[in-house]
């Protein structure tokens, strides 16, 4: 036989060509001759919690992949099925030496790739996995005790620490892999979405390398990156990098997010063959803050990894006996609805939910404010949002979401939740002065003057016919009492504290 013999790179959360572990691997062990092969199984296209902006986001990186994989002379392989069978049979028929792919870590993901493993083993095809996800793994991070953190400051201060013994990365567009040709006759058809009879989603988040890496540079370039810290929480400021669908499919790697905010800074890469976050520069705080988000995206992630049990309820068990709901199933499912479609007489919530459904996007800060008031103004349960937001999210993530949600519901990772109740109005005039988020995603409110802008149901009744926005007729009253809600859910806690 003439040089190695072929590897099968299985893409999956890494659809990327620059700075792949797994990829970068199977390059070199089989002499370029790879095979790239992405798996379409039905899971991620069909099912409850499959979004259309994530299989719009999906199929235009995958044709991005290919496209990327057909200017160096080879193209994706695109299988449809379950991805054991598809993955033995692929290998059978090329004589592929073995498979390599990157880590993944959600229960189900974990799942699948031991059944996969198990599976290719069994038919003499070797399989090496790499970590390519993260920075520091679930199993890398542990306390002195030998313990997973629960808390966040001391995950980030032994993260941070620990960066130097990792290797260093590349800055985006730097080595970019070689392959040999392979003439062979593989299914390549990415589909389309109209192929899969769903229709586009024309405001939601684009996919592909290119555009991840055009996203980063804005970032940096725009300023924003240096000016994040004091920036990130304004909603009406496009003062985040956008990049979180990217870092969901792997369109773009930690590390390069990492490399690009360190290179901000005045003294980037201080010894060569690592990188560290130390400079003294005014700089600092943006970047600092931002690795602190990108630090936050691997806490989630250890914590669903040492505490899958987290995926389908909450973290603290002591919660489960936490009384959901109004008691009226009916009333609840009204609210429900009114939350998920942006009709609370909120405006900042409204604004907010009205922003997820149009984009499949949201900004950090209103994600807080919307889920803080599903579980502590509509007292429902946060399992529904996080439901409803892996139903529409672009960057629907299993970690990042339902770290987020028990974040805001109280029964997450943080040792004093309760107190955690955000004041809507407070919230909004605080992070929308001016009321431009508002406005621009709640058209009932654009005439409303700023002093109503937060709370309209307060406007006379005589400047609501003048401003063409009568309460109750073109915009909802408040659907809940905000103060009396704040007592029921103080009182909720409570009584599961006096009970543990
Ligand atoms: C209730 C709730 C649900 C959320 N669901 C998701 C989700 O499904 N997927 C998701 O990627 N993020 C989720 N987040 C985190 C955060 O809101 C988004 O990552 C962020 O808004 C994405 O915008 P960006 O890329 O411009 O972020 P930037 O501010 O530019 O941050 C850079 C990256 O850091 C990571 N990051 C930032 N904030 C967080 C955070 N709080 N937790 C974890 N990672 C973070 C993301 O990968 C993000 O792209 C959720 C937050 C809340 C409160």
């Amino acid at each position: 036989m003439l040089g190695p013999m072929p590897i099968v790179h299985w893409f999956r959360r890494d659809l990327r060509l620059a700075d792949n572990t797994a990829l970068n691997a199977a390059i070199r062990d089989s002499d370029g001759a790879v095979l790239p092969v992405f798996v379409l199984d039905d899971n991620l296209l069909k099912g409850q919690s499959v979004a259309v902006a994530r299989v719009q986001f999906l199929l235009e990186s995958l044709r991005a992949l290919d496209e990327g994989l057909r200017t160096r002379g080879s193209r994706l392989i695109v299988l449809r099925g379950e991805p054991a069978q598809a993955l033995t049979t692929l290998a059978r028929a090329t004589g592929a030496e073995a498979v390599y792919f990157n880590r993944d870590y959600t229960p189900l993901a974990r799942r699948r790739d031991q059944r996969v493993t198990e599976a290719l083993r069994e038919v003499g095809v070797r399989v090496a996995t790499f970590k390519d996800l993260v920075i520091f793994e679930g199993a890398e991070l542990l306390t002195t005790a030998g313990q997973a953190y629960t808390v966040f400051t001391p995950y980030k201060k032994a993260w941070l620490s620990r960066l130097s013994e990792q290797p260093r990365v590349a800055l985006p567009s730097a080595d970019q892999p070689v392959f040999r040709a392979l003439a062979l006759d593989l299914p390549s058809q990415i589909p389309t979405l109209a192929g899969l009879g769903v229709s586009a989603m024309p405001d939601a988040p684009r996919g592909g390398e290119p555009e991840a890496l055009r996203l980063l540079k804005r970032f940096k370039e725009s300023g924003a990156l240096q000016a994040y810290a004091n920036q990130r929480d304004y909603l009406a400021i496009e003062g985040t990098s956008r990049l979180s669908p990217h870092l969901r499919f792997g369109t773009i790697s930690p590390r390069q997010c990492y490399a690009e905010a360190i290179s901000t800074l005045s003294r980037p890469f201080p010894n060569k063959r690592s990188f560290s976050p130390v400079a003294s520069d005014a700089k600092k705080e943006g970047a600092d803050a931002w690795i602190s988000e990108l630090i936050w995206r691997e806490f989630y992630m250890q914590i669903l990894y040492h505490f899958p049990h987290a995926d389908r309820g909450n973290f603290r068990r002591e919660y489960d006996a936490l009384r959901w709901g109004s008691g009226n199933p009916a009333l609840d499912d009204e609210r429900f609805a009114a939350w998920c479609a942006g009709h609370t007489g909120y405006p900042i919530v409204d604004a907010a939910m009205r922003q997820l459904n149009q984009t499949a996007w949201m900004h950090n800060r209103a994600r807080m404010i919307v889920a803080s008031f599903l579980t502590k103004d509509l007292l429902l349960d946060w399992q529904l949002g996080e439901a409803y937001f892996m139903r529409v999210l672009a960057d629907g993530d299993p970690a990042s979401n339902n770290g987020g949600w028990q974040w805001a519901a109280g029964t997450g990772t943080d040792a004093q939740p309760y107190f955690r109740i955000f004041n809507p109005r407070l919230q909004s005039e605080r992070f929308d002065p001016q009321g431009e988020y508002i406005r621009r995603w709640v058209p009932e409110l654009a005439r409303v003057p700023d002093e109503y802008i937060h709370e309209p149901s307060k406007m006379p009744p005589l400047l609501q016919q003048q401003v063409g926005c009568v309460i109750g007729r073109d915009y909802p009253a408040p659907i809940v009492d905000h103060a009396a809600q704040k007592e029921e859910t103080l009182r909720r806690f409570q009584a599961v504290k006096a009970g543990s």
